[in-house]
C-alpha cells in the first residue's frame, strides 16, 4: 500500500529504489555484493555459522544437564530451547538465503537484513511474551555473525579486516543488481556519511537530524537525494520497499503505484535536464547584470574533494572542514606529517587557487569517534568544542598549525578559527600561529604566508565584529551556528526545526551588520555556512553587500545562475525593506 512519510530535505534531486534498512545497532556489520558464482560459498559461511552456534547450545544444555535440575534455573533451560528453536526457524534460513541469491548480499549484510523483517514480525505481534522473543531473535543473529567473524569471508574486499564502522559500510561494491538502493537508518553520524562517498546508495533517509546538521551537510556534499528527520521512517520502511525520495520537498514515497511512479521518473529525468542545462554556466565568470563580481568558493571535507570542487566551478575552498581528518580515528589522531601531506594535496588539488583549512571543529554533534559522542554534559553545542577544544590542548592545536603553515609552502592557504567569542581566545590563537611558526624556524622547515581569518559563529562576536576586523585579514560567517546559538534552536533537532529560521530578522541583522562593517574596514567577509549555497537567499545576500560564497560544489551552478541574473545596485534598497521587515520571509516570496 502506497504511503508517504515527511521530513527535512536536505540535499536535491529525486532518488528510486529498493530501501535498504539499517538498524542503528547493526551499522557495524560489512555490506558488499558478491558475484553470482560465490553464492554457495556465502550460503555455507551462514550455515556453517549456525551450526557452529546450535553446536554451542547444545554444548551448553549438556553441562546443564550434568548439573542437575537443582543448581539451574528453569528459565534458562527454557531460553536456551527458545534459542536453538530460533536458531532452526525456517523463515530465517529462507529469508537470508533469499537475500544472498537473489541479491547478491553477502553473508553479513543478508543476516541483519532478514532480522529487520522478523523482528517487525515480532513487533506487530499480540501476545507480549512472543513479542518479547525478538530481543532472544537479536541474541542469536549475534550468535551467528560472531561466528562468522572466526570464518571469514573469502570474498571480503581486502580491507575490511579491521574497518571502523562507517568504513564497513564503505565496503559496499558496485551494485550487481542494477537496482538503486536507497539507505533508511534512524540516524548517520558525519563520518559514517563521509565514508558513503564511495557507496552505491542512491539516496539517504534518517528518522533525526536537522537541515544543518553535519550529517545533514555531507549527504548534500555527496549531491545525491537525502532526507533528514523523517521521525519513524526507519520504523515504517521495511527492507526491500520500492521507496522514492524526493529531496527538495523532503517527502519519502513508500510502495508508490504505478502512476506515483511514472510521475516521479517523469519528474527525476526533468531534474537531470535542469542539471545539464547549469552545466553550460561551468566557465561563466559570476557577475551580475551590472558587473560585480562575486566569488563562489567551495566547501570540502576531506582533500580529494578538491577535483570536484574545481570540476563544478569553484574558484577556491572557502571552508575546508579540517575535522573530517580527525574523525573515526578511535582517537589516534592524525600526526604533523600526516596533516601536512593531506593539506598540501587540497593545496595542490586547487591548482593553484586558493584554500581556506578550518582548525579543527569537533564536539557538539561531530564527537571525534561516534563511541565518544559526550553524553556527559547537558550542552555539547556551548561546551568544549572547535577553538576552546584546540586552547585546551597546546600541543594538538601546534601540530595542526604547523602542518598549515607547510602546506602553504605549496599554495594559496588561509587559515580560519572557529567559535571565537572572547577577546582573550583571540589573543591566544594567533599567538599560538606565532609560536608555530617558530617552532618551525627553530627546526628549519620551510613554510609559506598564510592569512588568518575567524568564523563569526557566535552571536557575540558579530556583535563586537570591529574587534574582529581589528585583529583578522578576514572573516567568515558561519551563519549554521549563528542560527543555531542566536535562536537557541538545536540544529541538529528534529523536533525543533521548524523554528531553525534563517530569514529571522535577528540573524539577518547580524549577518547585515558583520558584511557591512568587513566593508568599512575594507576586509574580505564571505558565508560559509548553508544560507551561501540556497539559491532563494542569493539575492538578498547580495543585496546586503556579500560577494563572497563558500558552499557546497554541488549547489555553485544554481547560485551563479542567480548571480548572473541580479541586478546588485537594484537589490540594495530591496535588501534593508527586507531585513528591516518583521516577516523577512513574506517579502522574499513576494519578490
Ligand atoms: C557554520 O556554522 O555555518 C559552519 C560553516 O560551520 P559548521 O557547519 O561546520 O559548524
Ligand atoms: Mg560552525
Amino acid at each position: 500500500m502506497t504511503f508517504s512519510i515527511h521530513g527535512l530535505p536536505v540535499a536535491r534531486g529525486i532518488a528510486i529504489g529498493r530501501a535498504v534498512v539499517v538498524g542503528s545497532t547493526r551499522m557495524d556489520v560489512a555490506h558488499y555484493f558478491i558475484e553470482p558464482a560465490q553464492i554457495v560459498a556465502e550460503l555455507e559461511r551462514v550455515r556453517d555459522a549456525r551450526d557452529a552456534a546450535v553446536h554451542e547450545i547444545h554444548r551448553m544444555q549438556e553441562s546443564i544437564e550434568q548439573m542437575g535440575p537443582k543448581d539451574t534455573p528453569h528459565e534458562l533451560r527454557a531460553l536456551l530451547d527458545v534459542h536453538l528453536m530460533l536458531l532452526q526457524d525456517e523463515e530465517l534460513e529462507e529469508g537470508v538465503k533469499y537475500w544472498i541469491k537473489e541479491r547478491l548480499y553477502n553473508a553479513e549484510w543478508a543476516l541483519v537484513s532478514q532480522l529487520e523483517v522478523v523482528s517487525r514480525q515480532f513487533d506487530e505481534m499480540e501476545d507480549d511474551y512472543l513479542r518479547e522473543r525478538k530481543a532472544d531473535l537479536e541474541q542469536i543473529t549475534d550468535k551467528i555473525l560472531q561466528a562468522m567473524r572466526g570464518m571469514p569471508s573469502q570474498l571480503a574486499p581486502p580491507s575490511e579486516a579491521g574497518a571502523s564502522k562507517g568504513e564497513q559500510q564503505a565496503l559496499m561494491l558496485e551494485d550487481k543488481t542494477d537496482v538503486p538502493l536507497i539507505l533508511v537508518a534512524h540516524d548517520l553520524s558525519p563520518s559514517d556519511m563521509l565514508h558513503f562517498k564511495q557507496s552505491v546508495f542512491a539516496g539517504f533517509v534518517t528518522d533525526v537530524g536537522g537541515k544543518t546538521s553535519h550529517t545533514a551537510i555531507v549527504a548534500r556534499s555527496l549531491d545525491i537525494p537525502a532526507v533528514v528527520g523523517a521521525r519513524l521512517s526507519s520504523h515504517l520502511v521495511k527492507p526491500d520497499d520500492w521507496v522514492i525520495i524526493d529531496g527538495d520537498s523532503g517527502v519519502i514515497v513508500v510502495d508508490p503505484s504505478p502512476i506515483i511512479l511514472a510521475e516521479y521518473t517523469y519528474r527525476q529525468r526533468q531534474v537531470v535536464l535542469a542539471r545539464g542545462r547549469l552545466q553550460r554556466l561551468l566557465h561563466t565568470p559570476a557577475v551580475t547584470r551590472d558587473g560585480e563580481k562575486v566569488e563562489l568558493l567551495a566547501n570540502i571535507e576531506m582533500p580529494d574533494d578538491a577535483a570536484n570542487a574545481v570540476a563544478s566551478g569553484a574558484v577556491g575552498v572557502g571552508l575546508f572542514r579540517s575535522e573530517f581528518l580527525f574523525m573515526g580515528r578511535q582517537g589516534d589522531l592524525p600526526n604533523e606529517d600526516e596533516q601536512y601531506l593531506a593539506y598540501r594535496s587540497a593545496v595542490e588539488g586547487m591548482q593553484g587557487l586558493p584554500v581556506t583549512i578550518r582548525t579543527v571543529d569537533v564536539g557538539a554533534d561531530k564527537p571525534l569517534d561516534d563511541a565518544l559522542r559526550d553524553t556527559a554534559h547537558l550542552n555539547p553545542a556551548l561546551g568544549l568544542r572547535a577553538i576552546r577544544w584546540c586552547l585546551s590542548d597546546p600541543a594538538m592545536f601546534l601540530t595542526q598549525l604547523r602542518a598549515m603553515l607547510r602546506a602553504a609552502a605549496h599554495g594559496q592557504v588561509r587559515i580560519l578559527i572557529p567559535m571565537l567569542a572572547h577577546a582573550s581566545e583571540i589573543r591566544q590563537t594567533l599567538s599560538m600561529v606565532d609560536h608555530a611558526r617558530a617552532q618551525l624556524d627553530n627546526r628549519g622547515v620551510p613554510y609559506g604566508d598564510v592569512q588568518i581569518g575567524a568564523m563569526i559563529e557566535i552571536p557575540a562576536a558579530a556583535l563586537m565584529v570591529k574587534l574582529f576586523l581589528k585583529h583578522f585579514d578576514f572573516l567568515s560567517v558561519g551563519t549554521n551556528d549563528l542560527i543555531q546559538y542566536t535562536l537557541a534552536i538545536d540544529r541538529a533537532d528534529e523536533t525543533v526545526a521548524h523554528l531553525y529560521d534563517p530569514l529571522h530578522p535577528a540573524v539577518l541583522g547580524l549577518l547585515a551588520n558583520t558584511i557591512e562593517q568587513g566593508r568599512l574596514a575594507g576586509k574580505p567577509v564571505s558565508v560559509c555556512g548553508e544560507m551561501a549555497g540556497d539559491p532563494q537567499l542569493t539575492r538578498l545576500l547580495l543585496g546586503l553587500g556579500l560577494r563572497s560564497f563558500s558552499m557546497q560544489p554541488a549547489q555553485i551552478l544554481s547560485v551563479k545562475q542567480e548571480v548572473l541574473r541580479a541586478d546588485a545596485s537594484k537589490l540594495t534598497p530591496w535588501a534593508q525593506e527586507v531585513i528591516a521587515d518583521e516577516h523577512p520571509a513574506s517579502l522574499l516570496i513576494e519578490s
